[in-house]
């Protein structure tokens, strides 16, 4: 049986659903094709269930690609206000975490039941557990899935990237565009925790689920937010966010007590400095079991001025190697993707195969974490409906 569309969605993902919504209302019969049992899957476990689907400080410095300037066009064009403008629409309650994150006070299901309800308005229609075997193109683009073909002028890959395949991600979108002669940057792990190397996860792991504020650094940038230690390495907001920066060439340098000084008060003490009088100082400032740990293994090399001073410089910069991460099992995001220079940062559409258009996590553009993400696949949704 064939279906004939005015244009072919793959993904029924956040980017997908935006893309086939902006589409529909401006009268584009449009199919989206998902190959899992229901759309949006991810944004349901998104924001641990909650959802952090914007952030209201929203910039280009937010987001990770070969092409710092790509995602501006998209970005500027539909905006958090936009977004938030649709879910106080659908009167969905939210508010605002921590640092402009906006979550919903209820559930993931509100923003995807909405998104769902556009759809029907638009009248989009959703094909769900569509497996697809193969893409070609004569004058139109056709899609062949187990029991059925689709064709249209036009093709929106909307598949994400690789991270959680048991919630189905796949490499489709990156194999399509291999296809069609498009380069790829190469796609990793990001926004995912670290595993440490033998020797520091035997001295620390046993500390799982000691957590700290710190500002954690790779490849030029930092992050200030909390660390936590896990069973097998490094986790919490700053470690994922540095990770989208990592790569095994690059040390991590992590400030274990940013802007405070720890020596200084001892210093002037005219007390004995001794081992339990810098402990306590230590716990101060870091969680006890942390600190205590801390001293085991990084005792100073003496109790003049300047071995402190020294021992001081270390907490401030501990540089860790990971021996890796997480992997795409645990990733949120996959930084790299269908290289930018191939897309018109316009309409996201592919320079060199018209009627090819890429959008979502799947190009290579990566928000950091905290609603970024989601905004460039509204953003980039919304640039290519608005082209189809
Ligand atoms: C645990 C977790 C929590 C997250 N929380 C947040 C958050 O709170 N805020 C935020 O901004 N970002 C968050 N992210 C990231 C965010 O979910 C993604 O960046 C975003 O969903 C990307 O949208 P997308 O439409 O490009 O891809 P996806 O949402 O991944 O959608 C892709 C769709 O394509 C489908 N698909 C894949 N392969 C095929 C195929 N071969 N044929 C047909 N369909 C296919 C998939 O089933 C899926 O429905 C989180 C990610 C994870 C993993």
């Amino acid at each position: 049986m064939t279906h004939s569309f005015d244009a072919l969605i793959v993904g029924g993902g956040a980017a997908g659903l935006m893309c086939a919504i902006t589409a529909g209302k401006r009268g584009r019969r449009v199919a989206v094709l998902e190959r899992a049992d229901r759309a949006g899957k991810k944004i349901l476990i998104s924001g641990g269930g909650r959802c952090n689907f914007t952030n209201l400080q929203c910039r280009p410095d937010n987001f990770i690609s070969a092409n710092p300037h790509f995602a501006k066009s998209a970005l500027s064009r539909y905006t958090p206000a936009d977004f938030i403008e649709l879910v106080e629409r659908y009167r969905i309650p939210y508010h605002e975490k921590t640092l402009g994150q906006l979550f919903g006070d209820r559930s993931a299901n509100d923003i995807l039941a909405m998104l769902l309800e556009e759809c029907r308005l638009a009248h989009v229609s959703i094909f769900l557990g569509t497996r697809i075997s193969e893409v070609t193109r004569d004058k139109d683009f056709v899609v062949r899935a187990a029991d059925a073909e689709f064709r249209a002028p036009v093709l929106v890959v909307a598949t994400g990237g690789l991270s959680i395949p048991k919630i189905g991600a796949t490499s489709f979108g990156y194999d399509l565009a291999r296809q069609f002669g498009i380069k790829i940057q190469e796609p990793r792990p990001g926004l995912v925790p670290f595993v440490l190397n033998g020797k520091d996860r035997s001295e620390l792991c046993d500390l799982a689920g000691v957590s700290m504020e710190v500002t954690a650094a790779s490849d030029g940038q930092q992050f200030r937010e909390k660390m936590l230690i896990t069973h097998r390495g490094l986790s919490g907001p700053a470690i994922l966010q540095v990770s989208s920066y990592w790569s095994p060439t690059r040390p991590v340098k992590i400030d274990l007590a940013p802007e405070r000084e720890i020596v200084a008060e001892l210093l002037q003490q005219k007390t004995p400095r001794t081992v339990q009088s810098l402990r306590s100082r230590v716990r101060e400032l870091l969680p006890n079991r942390f600190a205590d740990r801390w001293i085991e293994l990084h005792p100073p090399s003496g109790w003049t001025n300047s071995a402190l001073e020294d021992w001081e410089k270390e907490v401030h910069a501990w540089v860790i190697a990971p021996a890796g991460t997480e992997g795409f099992d645990k990733a949120e995001v996959t930084v790299g993707g269908v290289d930018t220079d191939e897309l018109s940062a316009k309409t996201m559409e592919a320079r060199r195969v018209p009627g090819l258009f890429f959008i979502g996590e799947v190009v290579d553009v990566t928000g950091h974490l905290g609603g970024y993400n989601f905004q460039w696949a509204w953003a980039s949704g919304r640039a290519a409906g608005e082209a189809l």
